[in-house]
């Protein structure tokens, strides 16, 4: 039995990491201090006496004797990370130094959560590893953007200094159970739109391209990253290389849920990135041949079920 730290564990990504871990019989202790997360998301692990809840902030120290470490902490939604830019880039940038400092005394193996935000509007299609990218270091995006690409340095360099067994990812857009409903994602508020029969809001002419990920295939690949050859330390992309428009992704959604909702356009955000499709060779290569096996229509269904219930629960509370 391994003990696992998972920061952010109570996000959307995290919940379902701390679920599959505990369910192949490893102890995990959940560190979040619910910013975007929240205990809704991991309630149904709290019976569990392998599961362990701590409300912590990684820019503050932390020190617990684990075997791996996976460090997700970081609001993921540009409206979120926006919030509190300052904030935003602390995250990534002290708490990496701090998980890393955790890493190096206790020798734990530890696997960053970084982005294919750090290719930024990209010049190369679809994005392979190799690329360096093409981001603004001062615009809106930036305090996400140049926080994971610090993040990465870090890794790299306590690896390269201090001998840490580092593990990076490059997560694609990734949907699923668990989104937070109010975080401004694109699959999030096309669902609830539809679901509430509201305007779908498309951002610019809705032709920009996301490759979207279900949680599941992520949830695998970080986990075969983790326990892949000590020497293989990534980055490695993690996503689902079928790309699509965002005016797809609303059409889709609006068959799927029988939607009668129109589509409005809306001013498109400043640096939005204009297309962006995973090269997922080398982790076909690196990780026995992972590749995503849950396709569009199958996960945002999951996902559409997710926040009908949801919904239900909100109508239920209500006077
Ligand atoms: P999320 O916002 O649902 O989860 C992030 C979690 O980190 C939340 O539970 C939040 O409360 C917690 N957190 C934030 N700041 C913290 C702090 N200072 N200390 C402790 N906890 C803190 O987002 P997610 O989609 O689950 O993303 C998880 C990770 O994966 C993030 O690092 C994100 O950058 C990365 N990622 C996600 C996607 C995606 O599409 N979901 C894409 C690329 C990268
Ligand atoms: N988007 C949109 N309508 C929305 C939310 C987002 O058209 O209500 C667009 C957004 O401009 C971007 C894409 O959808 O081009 C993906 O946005 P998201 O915030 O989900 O992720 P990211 O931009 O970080 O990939």
């Amino acid at each position: 039995m391994k003990r696992i730290l998972v920061t952010g564990g109570a996000g959307f990504v995290g919940s379902h990491l701390c679920e599959r871990l505990l369910n192949e019989g490893n102890e995990v202790i959940c560190l979040d201090n619910y910013f975007t997360g929240t205990k809704k998301n991991i309630v149904h692990l709290m019976d569990n006496p392998y599961f362990e809840l701590v409300r912590h902030d990684v820019t503050h120290t932390y020190f617990a004797e684990v075997d791996e470490i996976y460090n997700l902490a970081c609001p993921a939604s540009p409206v979120h990370y926006q919030y509190n830019p300052i904030k935003t880039i602390k995250t990534s940038v002290v708490g990496a130094v701090n998980m890393l400092g955790l890493a190096k005394r206790v020798k734990a193996k530890i696997l960053q959560a970084s982005t294919s935000e750090v290719y930024g509007d990209p010049q190369v299609h679809p994005q392979t590893e190799d690329y360096w990218g093409h981001v603004n270091p001062i615009g809106i995006r930036s305090c996400y953007d140049e926080g994971k690409r610090c993040a990465e340095t870090l890794f790299m360099d306590y690896h390269l200094q201090n001998k840490v067994v580092i593990k990076i990812i490059r997560i694609f857009n990734t949907y699923g159970p668990n989104m937070n409903p109010n975080d401004g994602r694109v699959v999030s508020n096309f669902i609830m739109q539809a679901l509430r029969g509201e305007n779908i809001t498309i951002f610019g002419d809705g032709l920009q391209t996301r490759s979207f990920q279900y949680v599941d295939d992520l949830v695998e690949g970080m986990i075969r990253m983790m326990d892949s050859e000590p020497d293989f330390l990534g980055p490695v992309n993690l996503g689902n290389p079928n790309e699509f428009t965002m005016l797809e992704l609303a059409e889709t959604i609006i068959k799927l849920t029988g939607s009668s909702s129109k589509l409005i356009f809306m001013p498109l955000p400043q640096d939005d990135p204009k297309q962006r499709q995973p090269d997922i060779s080398l982790a076909k290569e690196k990780l026995n041949g992972w590749e995503p096996n849950i396709q569009l229509e199958k996960g945002l269904l999951k996902t559409i079920h997710y926040f009908k219930e949801l919904i239900k629960e909100e109508e239920g509370v209500k006077p």
